[in-house]
């Protein structure tokens, strides 16, 4: 029934609703007619046939026992006109009994036409009596042509004819009352009939036809509602052809407009967060495997940086536009949805149904990637390179929702950055462990940070940086080191997590203060000069308080006889990439009271030697990426050898860091370096065990290396 009205409601119904009751209304009427008609037929035929049989009987009755006074009987008189009374009929009826030769009435139960002739009565009567002769001649012929219908039916008439014998006719003549068509049974069955007829097929026709609209009234009011609160995901079905079809789908547009708004990143023109977790999650509903590409940019913040925003927007769109370019070109034949998820972070969602050797391909796509990404960008008549980090998670194995695979996806993605960058790097549960122990050192931190107890978990060593030319040891790098009685973090763990959660300077301050107390005590111990070099992180020279906290732990120890040409500070070259000019500021005033500088991790970062003219440096510490192959590399060499002739064109002392064995140290000191560091002499120690070490020059005398050189 709901699927006709469907049908019926594509066509304009409203037009089809008048028309609609119009035929029913006819056939509503016609049904009445018709039962009203049944119920008159059948009435009557059935009273009056009773009446006609039962007078019949009665009078055959009462003659059989007086056959011989037929004339005026008057007992067949009474008896009539009793069982007239209790037969109740308001038909009106006559019975004659006629003589057949000349047609005179010799019994009516009107006694007016009794022993009158019947053709008079029938002339003298016939507007009131209303039937003919030829009425009467046409029922006799009737009943016997028709043996087994005794009665004969002319309009509201009824006739019947018998021989009572070879000398009279019995006519019974009856004319049907309206009246006794309307008892009670009859109008029950009519009101019954109507409302059969009328209302159930309006009621049935208004039920569907409220509940259709309904439905779609309410389909449109959820959907409005979905959209007011931000959910964008359903659609309006669109039904029928009038008004509600119309705006739901006017509905449905609004959406899609809405979506593109909402869902679009205005800068790149691909989908924002936003809408890649929307269409995302879509996706993922359908429960197909899928991989997930988390992409982080390399490089670009430097770009940022060194040449303006405007310069990275436009790397940005860029980098879309060869990402879209890459997932339009169909090299998978999979669906892939493409989005910005933060400043140069990138989403890739692909389906993996298609793909036979999804592994491969999806490999194999990443690369492809890396390798567009890494095409030289021109902007301006600037060129620059950039690369991109690429963590891949899949599901279902390596999330159940788009958040946890996002989640692990950028895990994977900062595997990448930690080592090669511009590459991929695939989830797996290693991984998350990791994390997971991040989180709990991380936590961990906080507690010990807000309860005061660096003392308790932070201690510091010390590693000795040998002097080529004096042949000596007069300096030192102290190191910061996390003791816990459950978790293990080296430097490289816990650094970027105190700078993550800004305690850098406060760390910072207590390795300043305490490296200090522990030089004087060297000093006093060993009475020697000695200089210290002191790790300082980018983030913590951007403080705004750093030159002042300097400041004042030097002035509170400076009378300790500790001059600042003894502490070098040591800084990575990216120190510049936020704020430089502040920085340069700081620096500045730093080196004017004599504090020195050394620029540590050499090499690695992005533009070494364009810093280098900036910063007021003394020492260059080169990196042990380039110690761990020097002997091994000639390429490696050559790059070290030209650092070290740069540094000594410049003025600058070199510092080589991680020398682990006798024949690189050889290769150091062929090379000209003027420092070495390194495992080789001693790993970092307590103080204690380093005034140990330094009070007894045997064990670090590298005097037979010089000599061998020589
Ligand atoms: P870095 O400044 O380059 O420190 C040198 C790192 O090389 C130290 O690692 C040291 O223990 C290690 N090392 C020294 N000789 C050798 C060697 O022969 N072979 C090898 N393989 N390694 C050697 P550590 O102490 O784990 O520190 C790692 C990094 O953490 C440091 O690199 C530095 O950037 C940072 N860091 C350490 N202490 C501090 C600190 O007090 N403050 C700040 N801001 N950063 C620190
Ligand atoms: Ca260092
Ligand atoms: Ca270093």
């Amino acid at each position: 029934m709901e699927r006709l009205f469907r049908i019926l409601i594509n066509y304009k119904i409203k037009y089809l609703i008048p028309v609609l009751l119009l035929i029913g209304m006819f056939i509503t009427s016609l049904g009445i007619i018709f039962t009203i008609y049944f119920i008159v037929d059948n009435t009557i035929d059935r009273q009056i046939t009773n009446g006609i049989i039962y007078h019949r009987n009665l009078i055959l009755y009462i003659l059989n026992k007086n056959t011989k006074i037929i004339n005026g009987n008057q007992q067949l008189q009474k008896e009539l006109f009793y069982n007239d009374l209790l037969f109740h009929s308001n038909n009106l009826y006559h019975i004659f009994i006629i003589n057949k030769e000349n047609s005179n009435i010799v019994f009516s139960n009107y006694k007016v036409f009794q022993n009158r002739n019947f053709h008079q009565i029938l002339e003298r009567y016939k507007d009131s009596l209303a039937f003919e002769w030829n009425d009467i001649l046409n029922a006799k012929s009737y009943i016997e042509k028709n043996k087994k219908k005794k009665i004969y039916k002319k309009n509201n008439y009824y006739f019947y004819i018998e021989e009572l014998n070879q000398d009279y006719w019995l006519i019974i003549i009856y004319a049907f009352n309206w009246f006794d068509i309307f008892n009670i049974k009859n109008i029950t069955i009519l009101i019954i009939v109507f409302i059969v007829l009328i209302f159930l097929p309006f009621w049935f026709f208004f039920y569907f036809y409220k509940q259709f609209y309904e439905t779609r009234i309410e389909y449109l009011l959820n959907a409005v509602e979905k959209i007011s609160e931000g959910d964008l995901s359903s659609m309006v079905p669109v039904i029928g052809n009038d008004e509600i079809t119309q705006i739901s789908s006017f509905v449905n547009r609004m959406k899609d407009q809405l979506k593109e708004i909402i869902f679009e990143d205005s800068l790149t023109k691909v989908l924002n967060r936003k809408g890649f977790e929307f269409y995302s999650s879509k996706l993922l509903t359908l429960n197909k495997e899928c991989a997930i590409f988390f992409m982080d940019l390399d490089g670009f913040k430097y770009v940022n940086e060194t040449y303006g925003h405007d310069i990275g927007d436009k790397a940005l769109q860029i980098v879309a536009k060869r990402l879209k370019q890459l997932c339009q070109a169909n090299l998978l034949n999979a669906k892939m949805i493409l989005g910005r998820i933060g400043g140069d972070e990138f989403a890739l969602l692909i389906d993996l149904t298609n793909l036979k050797e999804a592994y491969l391909d999806i490999q194999i796509f990443a690369l492809k990637i890396i390798e567009d990404i890494s095409q030289k960008y021109e902007v301006q008549n600037i060129t620059f390179n950039l690369g991109i980090s690429i963590g891949i998670a899949i599901y279902p194995e390596h999330g159940k929702n788009l958040n946890e695979l996002l989640t692990n996806a950028d895990l994977a993605m900062y595997q990448v950055k930690y080592s090669t960058k511009n590459s991929y790097y695939f989830f797996d549960s290693k991984l998350k462990s990791f994390y997971e122990q991040k989180n709990q050192l991380r936590n961990e931190l906080i507690t010990i940070f807000r309860n005061h107890q660096i003392q308790d978990h932070f201690y510091l060593v010390y590693q000795p940086i040998y002097n080529l030319k004096l042949k000596k040891i007069n300096h030192i790098e102290v190191l910061l080191r996390f003791q816990h009685p459950l978790l293990k973090s080296y430097p490289a763990d816990f650094i970027p997590l105190l700078e993550e959660l800004n305690y850098i300077s406060i760390i910072g301050n207590y390795i300043i203060k305490k490296s200090i107390e522990d030089l004087i005590d060297i000093q006093n111990r060993l009475n020697e000069k000695i200089n210290i070099s002191i790790n300082i992180s980018p983030k913590q020279i951007i403080d705004k308080n750093f030159y002042k906290d300097i400041m004042l732990l030097y002035n509170t120890y400076s009378k300790y006889n500790i001059k600042t040409n003894q502490i070098i500070l040591e800084i990575t070259e990216n120190i510049l990439i936020d704020n430089p000019a502040k920085v340069l500021r700081v620096i500045n005033s730093l080196h004017d009271i004599g504090f020195s500088f050394a620029i540590d991790d050499f090499g690695t970062g992005f533009s070494s030697l364009s810093y280098l003219k900036e910063l007021p440096v003394k020492y260059i510490k080169i990196d042990k990426k380039f110690t761990e192959d020097l002997v091994l590399n000639p390429k490696t060499e050559l790059i070290v050898r030209s650092i070290i002739n740069l540094a000594h064109l410049l003025g600058y002392n070199t510092i080589i860091e991680g020398i682990e064995d006798y024949i690189t140290l050889k290769k150091v000191i062929e090379l000209k370096g003027d420092y070495v560091q390194g495992y080789y002499l001693t790993p970092p120690l307590p103080k204690e065990e380093l005034i140990n070490f330094l009070e007894k020059p045997e064990n670090y005398q590298l005097d037979n290396i010089f000599l061998e050189n020589h």
